[in-house]
């Protein structure tokens, strides 16, 4: 069979994890069970449904075509030889009993291609009995099945699991890499915005994207200066009040919390002598920098890393907001 030496050129960078893709294409051979791990926005389902195109492809001569039937099903999501599982969201939401519908679908042979695809997105959300629940058939999968797990990062599996995958890791891209596509989705936004925002999330497309598309990343550039004002300031109030602007939406505050740990790593660089920031507010981390000391500097990054945990683990939002102003407060001035 042959392939694309460089397979899937509408995904953006990450040439090692394609690499290995067209390596797996050019040999026939795929690896029974792929995870691909990479952070939020990376790409990851985009890629499992690409490589799941591949597998579903209905042309021996190259493999994705891009035009048979099976590429075309598997690019509108509606091949059925290629099923999509996850759970609801949140963490331990992926249970059991979905793990074992998918057990008992994957002996049916494959209706039109010659494999059958299933992606576990999120897998890290799985519970550790459904987890459990899945090792035998990761070990022993019938030979028409292509498992496809995606995770934030592979520690998130138990070892178990992740002895029985082959690992793809994506990382972010460049930003010269991104502009074309960026552009071509954000057509209104301007290079230096663009830019800003790439860098402040290292890379990584999908939160750029959602972040211009629903206003909550313009929300979050906008408060992250006055929030370094106000945590200068004398009293707790002018932080709070800006907290207030951000409590009912949980996803703002995610991107708030990113941006705050940029702009205090860019602070205690610039204490330290170096130039390169990557904040998207560099005046406010100039005065940061200025007004407080590498310890306290250090001190609100690990704060920061402690709330980001905190929302992670689906804190309520209120207690998130007060322990934000009194933490970061008193590793600022307390
Ligand atoms: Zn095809």
């Amino acid at each position: 069979m042959k392939s694309f030496d460089r397979p899937f050129p509408q995904f953006i960078g990450n040439d090692g994890a394609k690499n290995q893709i067209a390596a797996y294409l050019q040999s026939g051979q795929f690896p029974h069970a792929l995870l691909i791990e990479g952070p939020t926005g990376s790409g990851k389902k985009t890629l499992a449904r690409l490589i799941a195109g591949a597998a579903v492809c209905e042309n021996a001569e190259e493999r994705p075509c891009g035009r048979c039937a099976g590429c075309r099903k598997a690019a509108e999501n509606i091949h059925p030889d290629v099923e999509e599982f996850s759970g609801t969201g949140g963490e331990r939401s992926f249970h059991i009993d979905t793990v074992r519908v998918l057990r008992h679908n994957a002996y049916i042979l494959p209706n039109e291609a010659e494999k059958r695809v299933m992606i576990l997105s999120n897998a890290h959300q799985m519970t550790p009995q459904a987890q459990n629940a899945l090792l035998k058939i990761l070990e022993e999968p019938p030979v028409h099945l292509l498992f496809i797990l995606t995770c934030e990062n592979r520690a998130q599996l138990l070892p178990t699991i992740r002895s029985r995958v082959t690992v793809l890791s994506l990382t972010g891209v460049s930003f010269e890499k991104a502009y074309p596509l960026l552009k071509e989705k954000l057509p209104e936004a301007n290079e230096g915005d663009l830019r800003r925002t790439f860098t402040a999330f290292g890379g990584v497309i999908g939160p750029v994207l959602s972040g211009f598309a629903d206003k909550g990343l313009s929300k979050a550039l906008d408060l992250l200066p006055r929030m370094a004002k106000a945590l200068l300031s004398p009293d707790d109030w002018e932080l709070i009040a800006l907290t207030g602007e951000i409590e009912k939406d949980k996803e703002t505050v995610k991107e708030v919390l990113n941006g705050l740990h940029l702009l205090f790593r860019d602070a205690l660089m610039l204490h330290y002598g170096s130039t390169a920031t990557l904040s998207t507010a560099p005046d406010a981390a100039r005065t940061l920098s200025a007004a407080l000391s590498g310890t306290r500097l250090t001190a609100l990054i690990k704060e920061v890393e402690g709330l980001q945990e905190d929302t992670r683990r689906n804190m309520n939002q209120a207690l998130l907001l007060s322990r934000l102003v009194t933490r970061l407060r008193s590793a600022a001035i307390g």
